[in-house]
C-alpha cells in the first residue's frame, strides 16, 4: 500500500514552514516573533462573549446552521454590506468557515477547474499555491517588486506591481487572481488606483478575484483598506475572505468567512458541506457578539477596530527602532502585523551551527538566528514560488503582535546583535 502513496504529498507535509519554524523556536526556547499570532488574550468583551456562549443554553453546544450560525451571518452581512455599499443576503451571500484557511480552500475547490490558470501575486501567503494545485489549477506568478531607483526601500508601499507585467499574465485560460491586502508578509496596503488596475483586467478578461483581507482592520499612518469588491463591476466576481482570528486577536477560535454573490457562495457551500459541514457554534456566537458591538461603536475611539491598530502602531514603531539600532533597515508596513527586513548586510558564519548549505540564504539565516541568538522569525522566500525563491532570499519577517515583554526580550537580543558579528 505504501508504494501507492504519492511521495510528493508527504514531502509537502514535512516541509511546511510553520511547522518547521514553530518547532525550532520551541526547541530552542527562542523569543518568538515568527508565526503570526498574538501572545496576549483577545479583548475582554470578546472573551466574555465566548464564556457567555459556552455557559449558555444547550444549543450552544450542538450543531448550528451548517453555512453559518444565524446571528453571525446576519451581522456579517449588515457590517460588510455597509462597507461595500451593496446589500448582502445573510443566508445566500455569506459562508462561515473554519478560519480564513477553509474559506480559501473552499474558494479554490469551488472555482478552479482542471487546467485553469490562477494568477498569484508574490509574495503570497504560502497556502495559495498548493491549494490552487490541489484543485487542478496552474499557478501563474506575478511579483510585487521593490521600486527601482531612489534609495533603500523604506515602506511596504514601495513594493509595486507592474501594470504591463500583470496584464501579460492574463490568458484565455485565466480563471482567477488571488490578492492579499494588507499583505502578509510585506504589510502592503493596496491603494484604490492599484486595485483599479487589477479590477479592469478582471473585467476585461472575465476573471474572478479571490481577495484575502484577513488584516483589513490593521492599517497605519492614514492608509485606508479598500475592498476590491466595492469597485464598479467587481462585486459579482469577487470572493472576499476574512478571519475572526485577526479581527478579534483570537487565532485559536478558527472562525472565518467568505462573502460574495449568491452564485459563487452556493458553489463554496457545496465544498464546505462535503468537508466540514458545520463550524463550532459557541465560537461563532462570540464572534457575532463582537461584530454587533463593533457595529454600534464603528468609527468611535471605543471601537476595537480603532484600538487594536493604535496599539499595534506603537509596537511597529518600537520594533522598527530596535531593528534600526541593530543596523537593520525594515520596510515599514502600511498594514498587518508583520515587518520585513533586508539581511544582506549581515555576514554570518553558518559552519558552527551545522546548518545545511542546500537551503535558501534566508532559511539558513533564520535557523542561525534561532539557534545562536534565541530569536525566531520567518524566512520571506517561503512566500515565493520555488521558481522565484532564489531571487528573494535576503529578507526575513518579524511579527509584532506581541506583548511588550516579548518585544523587550527581542530588543535585548537585537541590541547585542551588531556587536557580536
Ligand atoms: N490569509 C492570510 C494572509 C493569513 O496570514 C492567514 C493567517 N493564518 C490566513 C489567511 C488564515 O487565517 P485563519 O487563521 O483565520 O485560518
Ligand atoms: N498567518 C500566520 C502567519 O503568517 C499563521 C500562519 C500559519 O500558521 N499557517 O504567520
Amino acid at each position: 500500500m505504501a508504494g501507492r502513496l504519492h511521495e510528493l504529498d508527504t514531502n509537502r507535509v514535512d516541509k511546511n514552514v510553520w511547522l518547521e519554524f514553530t518547532q525550532l523556536a520551541a526547541d530552542y526556547k527562542a523569543v518568538n516573533l515568527g508565526q503570526g499570532f498574538p501572545d496576549f488574550s483577545p479583548p475582554k468583551f470578546a472573551r466574555e462573549a465566548f464564556c457567555k456562549a459556552v455557559s449558555g443554553g444547550h444549543q450552544m453546544h450542538q450543531y448550528t446552521r451548517p453555512f453559518g450560525h444565524p446571528p453571525l451571518v446576519h451581522i456579517l452581512a449588515k457590517f460588510f454590506g455597509r462597507i461595500v455599499g451593496h446589500e448582502i443576503d445573510p443566508l445566500e451571500g455569506v459562508l462561515v468557515t473554519v478560519g480564513a484557511y477553509q474559506a480559501l480552500f473552499c474558494a479554490f475547490q469551488a472555482l478552479v477547474d482542471e487546467g485553469d490558470e490562477v494568477i498569484i501575486v508574490e509574495p503570497f501567503f504560502d497556502c495559495y499555491q498548493p491549494m490552487v494545485k490541489m484543485a487542478g489549477g496552474k499557478p501563474v506568478y506575478v511579483p510585487l517588486r521593490p521600486k527601482v531607483g531612489g534609495s533603500a526601500v523604506l515602506s511596504s508601499g514601495d513594493w509595486v506591481l507592474s501594470a504591463e507585467e500583470l496584464a501579460s499574465k492574463f490568458t484565455p485560460r485565466t480563471k482567477a487572481i488571488v490578492i492579499n491586502t494588507p499583505n502578509n508578509p510585506l504589510g502592503k496596503v493596496y491603494k484604490t488606483e492599484e486595485l483599479q488596475v487589477i479590477a479592469d483586467l478582471c473585467i476585461k478578461h472575465d476573471v474572478l478575484c479571490i481577495s484575502d483581507e484577513v488584516y483589513e482592520w490593521l492599517t497605519y499612518d492614514g492608509n485606508k483598506h479598500v475592498k476590491i469588491a466595492s469597485l464598479p463591476g467587481m462585486w459579482e466576481r469577487t470572493v472576499t475572505i476574512g478571519s475572526a482570528g485577526k479581527t478579534f486577536s483570537s487565532t485559536g477560535w478558527k472562525v472565518g468567512w467568505a462573502i460574495s454573490s449568491e452564485l459563487i457562495i452556493k458553489r463554496l457551500k457545496a465544498k464546505h458541506q462535503m468537508s466540514v459541514f458545520d463550524c463550532a457554534t459557541a465560537a461563532q456566537e462570540a464572534v457575532a457578539r463582537g461584530f454587533e458591538r463593533e457595529y454600534e461603536l464603528f468609527g468611535t475611539p471605543e471601537s476595537y477596530f480603532q484600538q487594536l491598530p493604535a496599539m499595534l502602531h506603537q509596537k511597529r514603531e518600537r520594533l522598527a527602532s530596535c531593528l534600526g539600532s541593530a543596523g537593520l533597515q525594515p520596510a515599514m508596513p502600511e498594514g498587518g502585523y508583520f515587518m520585513i527586513v533586508d539581511i544582506s548586510s549581515v555576514t554570518v558564519d553558518f559552519s558552527d551551527s551545522m546548518i545545511p548549505d542546500d537551503e535558501p540564504h534566508d532559511f539558513r539565516f533564520v535557523k542561525w538566528l534561532i539557534k545562536e541568538k534565541g530569536l525566531a522569525t520567518i524566512p520571506v522566500s517561503a512566500f515565493y514560488s520555488p521558481e522565484h525563491r532564489k531571487d528573494f532570499d535576503k529578507y526575513i519577517r518579524f511579527c509584532f503582535i506581541k506583548e511588550d515583554s516579548t518585544l523587550n526580550a527581542a530588543e535585548d537580543i537585537l541590541r547585542t546583535f551588531s556587536q557580536r558579528q
